[in-house]
């Protein structure tokens, strides 16, 4: 049952819906739908242009909106009367959607949104099964129709909840434009704090995701976003390393993180390892000393974690002792560990000479 949205409302939908005087004719899928020229024109730009064009045969307009079905002609023209917001069951949205943006009618395409965003995206709030589909069906939609703020939130919506959204083949069936514009969102929530939680998810998704042609796309988004994540890990090292999200690893038991922190380590810069170098071995000296606070609750697999960080690094900043020594960083490192790291640099150097001889070590040069 239509409700027209007030008692004038209410009155000039009966007036369409008993065809009272009547003067012009819509057809409509092999249907004639008897309407009001006055009605049309002062309501809808679109039927406004067309009756003025027409205006010589005025006794005999029928106007033919072909390529539509009746039921979404049928409510369009019950809301140009009344202002019915109800959508009917039997009327597809996508098609009202494409009429309402032909016809110019924005307080139908108002009532379209509303409709979409409570029924089809659930306002946005945490995905379920049916709006982290409902948000996929909306977007193409809201894109052809020109519904830009509903367009911008399903993209800001899709990229934020990826870990639930991308998984669908429905997203993945989405034009590849569309995905991407969903993975500069993604990509934009990158943050010191958001850094170890992304990744985690990255990887828990491509051991999770089955091997299918339609999970294709979004291995490759997944991937693409984990490389993201280890180079935004190696340019912020010693930050991410204090962080909330990385100490946060240290209360859960099981994590794989290690062969991307690793990966990592091994594309920083020289002044980012000298840094991290400091902040991973007073991590360690906390989780040494320090009782009762929730340092000594970490877990032994971080502890471990925390000693591999700490290898590495070392083994970083031996390797590139030539570039390291240089750094505006170098002078926070402590005098004992310049020097551990100045010797074995030298024993490196002597012992891969051919190779490394062009690279002019300056370590050799202060021995
Ligand atoms: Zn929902």
């Amino acid at each position: 049952m239509l409700e027209a949205c007030s008692k004038l409302g209410e009155d000039l939908l009966k007036m369409f819906l008993d065809e009272i005087e009547a003067d012009i004719i819509i057809e409509v899928d092999g249907k004639k739908i008897k309407a009001h020229r006055c009605i049309l024109s002062s309501r809808a730009k679109y039927f406004a242009n067309l009756l003025r064009a027409n205006k010589p045969d005025k006794n005999t307009s029928t106007i033919s909106l072909e390529g539509f079905s009746y039921p979404a002609v049928h409510f369009a023209l019950c809301h140009i009367y009344s202002g019915a917001m109800n959508i009917p069951k039997d009327c597809n949205i996508s098609e009202l959607a494409l009429l309402a943006d032909m016809l110019n009618l924005e307080t139908l395409t108002a009532v379209i949104v509303f409709h979409l965003k409570m029924h089809y995206c659930h306002f946005f709030h945490r995905p379920c099964l049916q709006c982290s589909q409902g948000v996929v069906e909306c977007l193409p939609l809201a894109t052809v129709c020109g519904l830009n703020e509903l367009r911008d939130r399903c993209i800001y919506w899709l990229g934020k909840n990826f870990t639930r959204t991308w998984p669908n083949k429905s997203f993945a069936l989405l034009s590849e434009e569309l995905r991407d514009l969903c993975y500069n969102v993604t990509f934009h929530n990158l943050a010191i704090n958001t850094v170890i939680d992304m990744t985690l998810n990255c990887d828990r998704l491509l051991t999770t995701l089955p091997q299918l042609k339609w999970t294709e796309p979004i291995f490759g988004m997944i991937t693409r976003l984990l490389q993201d994540c280890i180079h935004f890990m190696a340019k912020n090292f010693n930050q991410i390393l204090n962080s909330e999200g990385f100490l946060a690893l240290g209360k859960l038991e099981c994590y794989c993180i290690e062969e991307d922190i690793i990966s990592a380590i091994e594309l920083m810069t020289p002044d980012v390892a000298c840094k991290s170098y400091e902040s991973v071995t007073q991590l360690i000296q906390l989780t040494d000393t320090v009782e009762n606070t929730e340092y000594a609750e970490f877990t032994q697999n971080f502890v471990d974690l925390l000693h591999k960080i700490s290898r590495h690094s070392e083994r970083y900043l031996i390797q590139n002792a030539n570039k390291v020594v240089h750094c505006q960083s170098w002078a926070c490192l402590a005098p004992q560990v310049q020097k551990r790291i100045k010797d074995a640099a030298v024993i490196v150097f002597e012992f891969e000479k051919p190779t490394a001889l062009h690279l002019v070590c300056p370590v050799y040069k202060e021995n």
